[in-house]
């Protein structure tokens, strides 16, 4: 189920991403949570009833039964055992009181779980990716720039879907993807790109070919600064002038449908003589778009200094 949403999010928003692009952005940008959290909160619901339930004795025999395998014999494909491993991470002095309890085969003294604490808990691990972020992702580790690139210059408020999502106007399906893509770094620019174009281009090394100022091609060197887009920016000033050199205020702006058309000539410019340069790689590497539900994992991947890839 939870690849079924995944896969979803990467077609919403009349864009296809490519499966490179961060599950965690795609949820943030949408402003929705992964339905595990629905499936923990549901299991939980379940797990208490099953724990105060009296009337049913097969239903409340099967249940301890099925914790006895999970504790007393380490058996770890049933429920329980799954169970207990979630909750583990979430509440463990909770989970090691059942273990307990299950041991002492003293079942009246188990305790239902605090749902709410469960879920918070949950939270917490879930955007723990947003702590410590540099503020310029210029700065940040190979790690951080990903998060830190859409928290400092796409968003301004990660709780809250991107602005166009609850937008009232029709957008350009066309113009609305080169949007949703530059903004989740599922886009085409060299800071992006070089991390798999031959084998991985230490960030440095990832300029941007329109200007040759020996200048990386990021997201806001696309947007406000490259001096061979300059004549296509000059037509939307009321966009420039609002956001006062802020990046984050560009990509914020309240005419998201404006922002969206302009991010779409920067790129058809930028796509003019992309053929000139090096980007005969990306036919291959666009063909990510051709999504495996199965194999939906993040690769965030950058190139350290050092060459060495992480994930
Ligand atoms: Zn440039």
């Amino acid at each position: 189920m939870q690849k079924v949403q995944n896969l979803f999010l990467r077609q919403a928003g009349g864009s296809c991403l490519r499966k490179t692009v961060s599950r965690r952005l795609l949820h943030t940008e949408f402003g929705c949570l992964p339905v595990s959290f629905t499936w923990m909160k549901m299991s939980c619901g379940f797990w208490n009833r099953l724990v105060k339930q009296t009337s049913a004795p097969v239903l409340r025999a099967a249940f301890v039964e099925n914790l006895q395998l999970s504790i007393v014999d380490g058996v770890d494909k049933y429920w329980c055992a799954e169970m207990l491993k979630c909750l583990g991470e979430a509440v463990p002095d909770y989970a090691e009181q059942v273990k307990a309890v299950v041991r002492s085969r003293s079942f009246v003294g188990m305790q239902p779980v605090d749902v709410e604490t469960v879920l918070a808990a949950w939270s917490i691990k879930w955007n723990e990716c947003w702590q410590d972020l540099p503020e310029d992702p210029r700065n940040a580790s190979s790690e951080k720039v990903v998060c830190s690139t859409y928290d400092k210059w796409m968003s301004d408020c990660i709780s809250q879907p991107a602005k166009y999502v609850n937008f009232d106007s029709n957008f350009n399906t066309e113009h609305l993807m080169d949007l949703v893509r530059l903004r989740v770094g599922g886009h085409w620019l060299n800071v992006v790109t070089g991390r798999w174009i031959d084998g991985g281009r230490d960030r440095r090394s990832r300029l941007c070919w329109k200007c040759a100022g020996c200048v990386v091609e990021d997201e806001k060197h696309f947007m406000m600064e490259c001096p061979a887009y300059q004549d296509i920016r000059d037509n939307f000033q009321e966009l420039y002038n609002d956001s006062q050199g802020d990046m984050r205020k560009l990509m914020c702006h309240p005419k998201q449908h404006l922002l969206a058309k302009l991010v779409h000539q920067l790129r058809t410019f930028r796509d003019e003589d992309r053929l000139l340069h090096f980007d005969v790689h990306l036919d291959s590497f666009d063909s990510d778009i051709e999504l495996n539900p199965l194999d939906d994992e993040d690769e965030l991947v950058e190139v350290h200094q050092s060459g060495n890839i992480v994930a």
